[in-house]
């Protein structure tokens, strides 16, 4: 397949190179960004369209055995939205947890090319990589859940910490993961006994580490390791008012950390929307992004992704690692598949007790007070985070809403008037009393939603082959048809549904909205720099301890090379 093409005429949105829409064409050769025209190249003019480095999603659970789970248990999404078979596309079913096809087709569509998979349990690793393979187009990768493991505990509490980057080296290698993921950190271990934790510094039950411990513990094995993705943390507390001064506490336990050459993050908080919460209950229920802007406009050392909530036709999905958080809305959301018992589908799993998870159907209502509330926190934080740089667009699909509504959240970003509507006409009038969104003026340019999408994500990821389109760059590029000197909120919307191009390593994948090649994407992994001494003698004690303690084998861990075909390794 010719993988040489050249875009001409584009208005070009490149912030890591300084291009904000100057007109420029983009050579590609062999799936690689070059400086000049390839003779045989193919030639696409996309006059007066604008031009983007492929969208880099930063969380979106896509693949593996809680997403598939997800899938089983609801028919009813099924029924909703079933996709047909197309001349070159597999039949599958939509809504909020597409089959592995049809979400590689609505990305491309969307003009994303790399999406990353942010909950892999260990044993489940195999199966999360199955998935991969079967989702066409895009490039992956996957974070091994860390945050309530054994052997991350035990190090800590020896404060043993050359084997603790051992074995997280070991970890990301044997499952081949990306990054370190942490679920609230602790809560998971306490609910095994049917606990949870409440702060930072609650006991892990027998463990003799707290909560804190784990999240600084694992944050200076990140960057023993030089890893190019910081700790990626789900924080303690997720859902319940008054966590935002969790949250806070918990980036300011981070300050202490130094990030490896060429970051200046060491933290990024997941879904923040879920962690923002002020109030003392759902009847005073508010938004705290006010003071978490703040604190992210005054320290450069954490980066945050929305966690955006949508209005969407039907029921969500939601599914996490954060086991007690599940059956706490399965209390809470009082919702069942078929409107019948209150809490009647739930689903609770866990892995050999290194992770939990849950899943529960949730319908966020607009007119719900403490929905539209949330609704209008993802909104905040991404309003009133000043630096682009420091704030990824995510609805952490599917639980705030599945990601083919990043339209939706792109139009609400860069139009104040859709907003005002919404908050005048759709949405409970909470939204407009208990958080400061009505007072937001601020409209994001194409340049700060190409940050928040694409260049901002690669560079927090430390992916330096995407988020760009500078000269070796990967050849990933979404192009929509948009006039940036004439856009309403309509406009925005519809140009950013449904790409007039996706490009693909060099390769067209989308055009006007339909998919037109469906190449294998790439599994990104990475390993971590560590001395082959301690790594030796980190897994000499982690085989000698599973031979006494564990209830599996050292060797149920390893994913084979035929997991992951196409793989590219990104180390420091
Ligand atoms: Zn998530």
């Amino acid at each position: 397949m010719k993988k040489s093409i050249t875009i001409k005429n584009g208005l070009v949105y490149d912030p890591i190179n300084n291009l904000n829409g100057e007109k420029r064409d983009i050579h590609i050769k062999d799936g690689v960004v070059v400086n000049k025209p390839d003779n045989d190249a193919k030639v696409i003019d996309v006059k007066g369209m604008v031009v983007m480095p492929g969208g880099v999603d930063i969380h979106s659970h896509i693949a593996g055995a809680k997403v598939n789970s997800g899938r089983s248990f609801r028919p009813e999404d099924h029924f909703i939205d079933p996709v047909k078979r197309g001349k070159i596309t597999r039949s599958g079913t939509g809504y909020s947890v597409p089959s592995t096809w049809v979400t590689g087709y609505r990305y491309a569509k969307l003009g994303y090319t790399t999406v990353i998979e942010p909950a892999m349990p260990l044993l489940e690793a195999r199966h999360t990589h199955e998935e991969f393979l079967a989702t066409p187009i895009i490039d992956k990768a996957a974070f091994p859940l860390l945050g309530n493991n054994w052997y991350v505990m035990e190090f800590i509490r020896e404060k043993e910490w050359d084997k603790l980057a051992g074995y997280v080296a070991w970890i990301l290698k044997a499952t081949k993961g990306y990054a370190v993921k942490i679920v609230n950190p602790g809560g998971c271990e306490n609910w095994a006994w049917g606990k949870n934790v409440e702060s930072l510094d609650d006991d892990v039950l027998h463990w003799g580490v707290s909560p804190r411990d784990i999240v600084e513990g694992l944050g200076k094995a990140n960057e023993m390791l030089e890893l190019p993705h910081t700790i990626h943390v789900h924080g303690n507390n997720l859902g319940h008012p008054g966590n935002y001064k969790d949250t806070i506490e918990l980036f300011k336990t981070m300050e202490k950390i130094n990030p490896k050459k060429g970051r200046d993050s060491v933290f990024h908080l997941t879904h923040c929307q879920f962690n923002a919460y002020a109030g003392t209950n759902w009847g005073n229920f508010s938004s705290g992004a006010g003071e978490i802007a703040e604190y992210l406009n005054q320290h450069d050392h954490i980066t945050i992704d929305m966690g955006q909530v949508i209005f969407a036709k039907a029921a969500t999905t939601t599914m996490t690692a954060d086991g007690p958080w599940e059956f706490a809305l399965h209390h809470l959301s009082g919702m069942s598949a078929w409107g019948a018992k209150p809490g009647v589908k739930w689903i609770n799993g866990q892995v050999e007790g290194e992770s939990a998870s849950g899943i529960v159907p949730y319908h966020f209502n607009p007119k719900v007070g403490v929905n539209a509330i949330q609704w209008a926190i993802g909104l905040e934080l991404a309003l009133l985070v000043k630096n682009p740089w420091q704030i990824a667009m995510t609805t952490d699909h599917p639980n705030g809403g599945p990601f083919v509504y990043y339209p939706k959240v792109i139009r609400w970003l860069m139009d104040k008037k859709t907003r005002d509507d919404m908050l005048e006409n759709t949405v409970s009038n909470k939204a407009s009393t208990q958080t400061s969104l009505k007072d937001i003026d601020r409209e994001l340019t194409l340049e700060e939603l190409c940050i928040m999408t694409r260049a901002g994500t690669a560079k927090t990821l430390g992916l330096k082959d995407r988020g760009h389109l500078g000269v070796g760059a990967i050849g990933d590029v979404s192009i929509y048809d948009l006039d940036p000197d004439n856009m309403d909120g309509h406009a925005i919307e519809k140009a950013f549904s449904n790409a007039a191009y996706t490009i693909k390593e060099g390769q067209i994948v989308v055009q006007d909205g339909e998919i037109t090649a469906t190449p294998m994407g790439t599994t990104i992994v990475s390993e971590g720099k560590i001395k082959d001494r301690v790594y030796e003698a980190t897994l000499e004690d982690v085989k000698h301890h599973w031979r006494d303690h564990y209830s599996i084998n050292f060797n149920n861990y390893s994913v084979q090379p035929e997991y992951a075909p196409k793989i590219k390794i990104v180390n420091a």
